[in-house]
């Protein structure tokens, strides 16, 4: 018994393969043929244009009546729409006795059927150009691997009030595989551009009601958009508008009319410089702050100096509360505006040597060299209460307030960076789960990491607390400090350094005198007078602002180990801090 009625067989399948390769052929002869026609369609209305007569006017509405009737056939629905119009356009002269002479032909509405006649002809040829490319692409048997366009996967806007203009350029840029999105003014672009995100933009400067001159603007004075690639078009080589633009940030000025693989080839050399661009640099594009692939790099040889030159570092992880509901609410450009503003103030408020990156979506990571997990704890507390004490960004005349969640992880001999990251957003994890908006430090697994610690020689290191309201001071002790085998912690004030010490027990301690709050004699009269803080062994450096004999005198006496006068060496600072902590 035969089968051929139950599954598709080879014949069906190679019948559907020869419709499919004689419909090809068949609009590739209708191209072939249109643009013949086009040539005489448009050699024919300048004849008429200049002398009408009845043989050139009937031989052009012969023509436009066979388009009508053969571009729907292969597929072509556009052309014999335009033929359609054409017809309609052209009808009156189908009345018109063919034994008259040319002069008899009324020029009046002559006149007016070629002025229409020019336009829909430019559109014509608009369409023979996309129906040669999609042949051209078809034989090339390479679907999208021809377009070096559409190699770089990108999605434009296409801004031009020009109706039939924007229709040809999207479905060409189309055929190269980028994704377009056409807007006809400025305000519907402003709009489609706070809701995608766009690798490029291409704008005509010539429109109504606003120029493209208002979209310059609208672009400039927003953070995520001024960098956008912007290729302006325009219907006039004029020098002072081109300086313009380049003035106000485009990337290319192209004259109309232009051919559209010049266009197609500035679009693509400003892609790729663009992408290549972004996957260099180290920097998150929407907040400037370092990108996760910088952070891993970095974080890594922080790693290395501190197994040569061991000292505390802590490693924060930030996640914004509830901020689906900020994009939810005011939409995905506030959302943007509001990542924004919370890196900028994380950004100002750490040191210079601190590593701020944004991990994910709403996600910051920052590492605190010569910081253990207690002062990591307290510096991103401190950036918290200022997160909650002022809004973070502004829209439109809005303010926009947020709190997020911390953790931190102070590094420990043998932790991976993996380790390490997943025990801060643990951490993290931990404070979304008490409430959110509050800062948790990770539980310190001693046993487990002193196992593999056993195995190398734990060197015990020395710890220094610096107490310096002064915070270029203190990154200058630091940093002059921090190659000698101890840790470094930092007070900026009498009062932190009383908790530190409640916490945790120093082997030295730099101590200005004069500090707001707490100053640094009164410190020293409190380590006397609570027995939970004896001073014990820790050795005080007093730090003055003032040579006189007193102070120096009544900080010996108060229990300072020893006294150096601003400004001091930094040399002879590191013999004396050498000398206290019995280094060397
Ligand atoms: P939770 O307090 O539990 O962290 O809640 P949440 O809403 O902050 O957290 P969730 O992880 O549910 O939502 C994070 C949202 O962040 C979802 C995502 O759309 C948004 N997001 C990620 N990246 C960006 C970005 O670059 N811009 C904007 N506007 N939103 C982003
Ligand atoms: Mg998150
Ligand atoms: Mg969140």
């Amino acid at each position: 018994m035969s089968h051929t009625n139950l599954e598709p067989t080879k014949d069906t399948k190679s019948e559907s393969d020869r419709d499919a390769r004689i419909l090809r052929q068949g609009r590739k002869l209708f191209i072939r043929e249109f643009e013949k026609q086009l040539k005489q369609l448009n050699s024919l209305l300048d004849t008429i244009q200049s002398a009408p007569a009845v043989d050139e006017l009937n031989q052009f509405y012969r023509i436009i009546h066979t388009l009508k009737g053969s571009s729907p056939i292969f597929g072509y629905v556009r052309i014999g729409k335009l033929a359609e119009d054409l017809v309609r356009i052209w009808e009156w002269t189908q009345s018109l006795d063919s034994k008259i002479d040319e002069i008899l032909v009324p020029i009046s509405p002559v006149e007016e059927s070629t002025t229409r006649s020019v336009q829909i002809l430019r559109e014509m040829n608009m369409e023979y150009d996309i129906g040669l490319t999609e042949i051209q692409m078809d034989e090339q048997q390479d679907p999208g691997g021809g377009s070096m366009l559409g190699s770089l996967k990108s999605r434009l806007l296409l801004v031009d009030d020009d109706g039939v203009l924007r229709s040809y350029l999207t479905r060409r840029l189309q055929l190269d595989d980028c994704v377009v999105d056409e807007a006809a003014d400025v305000e519907s672009a402003t709009k489609l551009l706070r809701q995608h995100t766009y690798d490029l933009v291409i704008l005509d400067l010539m429109m109504h009601p606003q120029s493209g001159y208002e979209l310059f603007e609208f672009l400039k004075e927003d953070p995520t958009l001024k960098w956008l690639p912007l290729i302006v078009l325009s219907g006039r080589n004029d020098l002072n508008d081109k300086v313009r633009c380049f003035h106000l940030g485009a990337d290319d000025y192209v004259t109309k009319p232009f051919q559209y693989e010049e266009l197609a080839a500035r679009i693509y050399g400003l892609l790729k410089r663009t992408k290549n661009f972004e996957q260099l640099a180290f920097r998150d594009p929407l907040t400037g702050v370092f990108n996760r692939r910088y952070f891993d790099l970095q974080i890594g040889m922080e790693l290395q100096r501190i197994e040569r030159y061991p000292a505390p570092i802590s490693l924060v992880f930030i996640d914004i509360d509830f901020f689906k509901k900020i994009n939810d609410t005011y939409g995905h450009h506030v959302g943007d505006i509001v990542l924004q503003g919370l890196a900028h103030l994380l950004q100002t408020n750490l040191r210079s040597t601190d590593l701020l990156a944004r991990f994910g979506g709403e996600e910051f990571v920052i590492a605190l060299p010569n910081t253990a997990m207690e002062q990591a704890v307290t510096t991103v507390q401190e950036i918290l209460n200022k997160v909650r004490a002022n809004p973070v960004a502004q829209y439109e005349g809005q303010t926009f307030s947020i709190t997020f969640s911390g953790g931190v992880a102070e590094w420990q001999q043998g932790m991976t960076v993996a380790e390490w990251v997943s025990k801060a957003d643990e951490a993290m994890y931990q404070a979304k789960q008490q409430g959110r908006n509050r800062i948790m430090g990770a539980v310190q697994e001693n046993e487990t990491h002193s196992n593999k610690a056993a195995a190398a020689p734990l060197i015990q290191k020395k710890s220094l607390l610096i107490v310096d309201d002064d915070p270029i001071l203190r990154a200058i002790l630091t940093s002059h400090l921090e190659h000698l085998a101890i840790t470094i912690t930092h007070a900026a004030d009498g009062e932190k350094a009383l908790d530190l010490l409640l916490s945790k027990k120093f082997d030295a301690c730099i101590l200005d005198g004069m500090m707001p709050k707490l100053d640094g004699f009164s410190l020293l009269e409190q380590l006397q007078k609570d027995s939970r803080l004896s001073k014990g062994d820790m050795k005080v450096l007093m730090l003055s602002g003032k040579k006189k004999e007193d102070d120096v005198v009544k900080g010996l006496h108060m229990g300072a180990d020893d006294y150096m006068t601003k400004p001091f060496s930094l040399v002879e600072l590191e013999a004396r801090v050498k000398k206290l902590m019995n280094l060397e």
